[in-house]
């Protein structure tokens, strides 16, 4: 048992450091000294809630179903660290080894924890770091050895957070989305999700063509590798652009990273016969489009893509190792836990690019 200092989200608006006693690990956990754990905008979902990040039901985080009126949890789903110490019944790492969290834990005997997807695990079991169970806003964090994933040694802790989540997020949507090199690839919204698309894709020689609300931020994509900034990031103008660039074609492939109804409109109008259409950003507005013009004559694909799959991940470290790419690049700030409540606060108020924390 240690005592830390963990990152909460009581609620309303709030981070705050609280003290915590963090178990020695389990029989098959991992205790990770976290180097690195980012800051994402799905945290917000809490931190902006009434209740905060609580357990589900008394003090056990995997009671679900039942109201959130357990203890506060340390947040945080993107951590990556030095394993600090092991369970007895782990063999698969060592104390000093380099590691990052696949951040949904699930049962790994359901069919889709088979397929290498727990986080649409269909058992009770299914818990997110820094959603139903503590968190890498933390120095310490007890994880199940099947969610860790070696760092190679090319790649840095802030690498691994950024996998962790975001850049995992978006290797397995440009896989889904079948692009090779010579491709033309449309990425609505340029966040940390779409800068690790634009970054991957195009030093796999795709061409990619990116839209944002904010000029600065399209603009400021170059240096990751987009190829074409629209001057309009949906509507009409932007699908017009689009068909120029390409000859009147559209482009093979969109990922669209905002969940906003125009931005998903505009991935399917602007792509060409036989296109995929992969929708990776959450959002609840509904989408009306003619599917015999957009879709059946069109012969286009969309498809849904919701983190990545285990194997995926895994192999995205050693694919950005071997190519010498590294997401710490699309990282605008770093913090200390101690500047959590403020790096918080300047994120919900909507500060633009990726924040981590790093020890
Ligand atoms: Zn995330
Ligand atoms: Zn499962």
């Amino acid at each position: 048992m240690t005592e830390v200092s963990g990152l909460t989200f009581p609620g309303n608006k709030v981070a705050a450091l609280r003290a915590f006693t963090i178990a020695d690990p389990g029989p098959t956990e991992v205790q990770i000294a976290v180097k690195a754990s980012g800051i994402c905008g799905s945290d917000l979902h809490s931190y902006d809630s009434d209740s905060g990040l609580r357990a589900f039901g008394a003090d056990d985080p995997r009671v679900l179903g039942g109201p959130r009126t357990g203890r506060l949890l340390i947040g945080g789903h993107e951590p990556a660290g030095i394993v600090h110490a092991v369970g007895e019944e782990v063999r698969d790492f060592a104390v000093g080894d380099r590691v990052l969290a696949y951040h949904i834990l699930g049962c790994g005997n359901c069919l889709n924890c088979r397929r290498g997807y727990p986080v649409v695990c269909t058992s009770g079991e299914r818990a997110a770091y820094g959603g139903e169970r503590d968190g890498g806003h933390s120095p310490l964090l007890n994880v199940e050895q099947r969610s860790l994933i070696a760092i190679p040694e090319e790649l840095s802790f802030v690498d691994g957070a950024m996998i962790a989540c975001g850049a995992g997020t978006a290797y397995s949507a440009i896989l889904k989305s079948g692009v090779t090199a010579g491709s033309r690839l449309l990425v609505t919204g340029l966040g940390p999700v779409g800068l690790a698309v634009t970054q991957i894709a195009s030093d796999m020689g795709v061409e990619v063509i990116g839209s944002d609300l904010n000029t600065e931020r399209a603009s400021g994509a170059r240096k990751h590798g987009l190829h074409h900034a629209l001057a309009q990031s949906t509507g009409d103008a932007a699908t017009a652009e689009i068909m120029e660039l390409t000859n009147g074609l559209g482009v093979e492939a969109a990922i669209d990273c905002t969940g906003a109804s125009s931005a998903r409109t505009l991935c399917i109008e602007a792509s060409a016969t036989f296109g995929r259409a992969i929708f990776v950003g959450v959002g609840r507005q509904p989408l009306s489009f003619d599917p015999t013009v957009q879709v059946i004559t069109k012969m286009l694909t969309i498809r849904g893509s919701w983190v990545s799959s285990q194997a995926q991940m895994q192999e995205l470290t050693s694919v950005l190792a071997r190519r010498d790419l590294h997401p710490e690049a699309l990282v605008s700030e770093t913090f200390t836990l101690d500047e959590g409540p403020d790096a918080y606060n300047k994120f919900a108020g909507g500060a633009s690019g990726k924040m981590v924390f790093t020890w």
